[in-house]
């Protein structure tokens, strides 16, 4: 394993396995595994061809890994598995013709090319074995992740690739997951996500990094996760650790959104009374907002698409970036209809800008948390992503650290402020939700 020199037949230069994976070096000859020798394949690349793979595996695949059809659930459909014990960092190419994300008909999976380059889709490329990974079940984790290297020009119109790669030891028979999208995402389009793996196919499980909240967090479901607070007082005086651990009861809800849509990205909100303390930290962060008026703050998610944005999730970072640029996009102009249509009316409305922590339209106080406040008004749990940024995150029930909050702050009464984050969102585009499931109980 690793550093083996063989002589190529053709002349040129000499064919060279990566250090640590056993697997050829460079893009001159192919990433496959030969199936029959379990040894890297020792051909060329396709000449002309802008992703590292011969001819015969790029039609017929790595024989590192195979596809097979889930022996116990049809609904999940195609699974990978590895065929030989995969060291961690095994690279594969995500790869297909490259389209716009609009109108690509595969884009269930399509995935992300470089920026401005639309995305790959895999469709009908029967040699691309990875496009038919499954995504891990509530309780598994992907061992998959992307790199930020690109096969092939931004307006390439021959076959592009995304590189990919283990990201842990994968062995013989176990499956290779990769986690695509949030769970509401998932269920939008009517594809169930269940646990994969199996015992003769076994898949990672999730490590219990996050405590008991976390996980009864997850286990909430979409559409009945946000119930009116009933009668929280025995929550009141927790103490700070358990105050992390347990609370998970909204606070002071009145209305909570079915999912919608927003600029091709999931969006929730909800709306909600704030408790004193909340109440001061608004004043503060808004200092033209008077201190009698009632507000009511308005926790709005957005769920990133194909990037985790938990910098320890190995993301891209570009990408990420960019997705947070679309993100920032999208809210500030929903933010922009609300802002203007309350205004119009007489009432405050403001919110903070999550590129520059200050007011988006009145003048700037003192820094709005809004993963604090996320915990406080949501009961989410907090993230202390401990990588170099120490940036701490929300983890949302169905987002997980994918979901970008931004919350709308305003003096407008419940029922007028849900009709018109009702009329912003829907002019925004129209809802992924099936039908309305708004908890309008305490506006009757
Ligand atoms: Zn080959």
């Amino acid at each position: 394993m690793g550093g083996s020199n063989a002589v190529d037949p053709q002349g040129g230069p000499k064919r060279r396995t990566r250090r640590n994976v056993n697997q050829n070096l460079g893009c001159v000859y192919c990433w496959a595994t030969d199936a029959e020798t379990g040894q890297p394949c020792t051909s060329r690349s396709a000449e002309g061809s802008n992703l590292p793979y011969c001819e015969r595996h790029r039609r017929e695949g790595d024989g590192a890994i195979q596809v097979l059809d889930h022996p116990e659930n049809h609904a999940v459909g195609k699974i990978v598995v590895a065929n030989i014990d995969l060291p961690k960092g095994y690279k594969f190419v995500y790869w297909g013709k490259r389209c716009r994300w609009r109108g690509c008909k595969g884009e269930d999976r399509a995935m992300s090319f470089r920026p401005n380059g639309g995305v790959i889709d895999p469709t009908g490329c029967e040699g691309q074995q990875v496009q038919f990974m499954a995504c891990p079940g509530p309780s598994e984790r992907s061992n998959i992740k992307c790199t930020d290297v690109c096969f092939g020009k931004t307006y390439d119109t021959s076959l592009v690739g995304r590189e990919i790669e283990t990201s842990e030891p994968v062995k013989k028979n176990h499956q290779l997951l990769q986690w695509y999208g949030s769970k509401e995402w998932f269920e939008s389009r009517g594809i169930p996500r269940t646990n994969v793996g199996t015992e003769a196919h076994p898949a990672p499980q999730r490590k219990k990094k996050l405590k008991s909240a976390t996980e009864g967090g997850r286990k909430r479901k979409a559409k009945g996760q946000l119930k009116p607070e009933v009668g929280t007082s025995g929550q009141e005086h927790v103490k700070p650790e358990e105050d992390v651990m347990l609370q998970l009861t909204p606070k002071g809800l009145l209305v909570a959104s079915d999912l919608l849509e927003v600029g091709g990205r999931p969006l929730e909100y909800s709306i909600h009374r704030l408790d004193r303390e909340r109440r001061f930290a608004v004043s503060q962060a808004f200092p033209d907002l008077g201190s009698a008026e009632e507000v009511l703050a308005v926790p709005t998610f957005q769920c990133a698409l194909g990037v985790d944005l938990n910098p320890e999730a190995g993301s891209p970072e570009t990408l990420v970036q960019e997705e947070m640029n679309r993100l920032h996009m999208n809210i500030v102009m929903l933010e922009s209809e609300v802002y203007s249509q309350l205004t119009a009316r007489g009432f405050f409305c403001d919110s903070v800008d999550p590129l520059t922590g200050c007011s988006m339209h009145s003048r700037s106080g003192s820094r709005y948390s809004e993963v604090y406040s996320a915990h406080k008004l949501l009961g989410y749990q907090i993230l202390e992503a401990n990588g170099i940024r120490m940036i701490p995150l929300v983890v949302h029930p169905q987002f997980g650290t994918s979901g970008y909050p931004v919350t709308i702050f305003s003096t407008a009464p419940p029922d007028i402020l849900h009709e018109v984050l009702q009329a912003a969102t829907t002019q925004a585009a129209p809802s992924v939700g099936s039908g309305s499931n708004l908890r309008t109980d305490e506006l009757r």
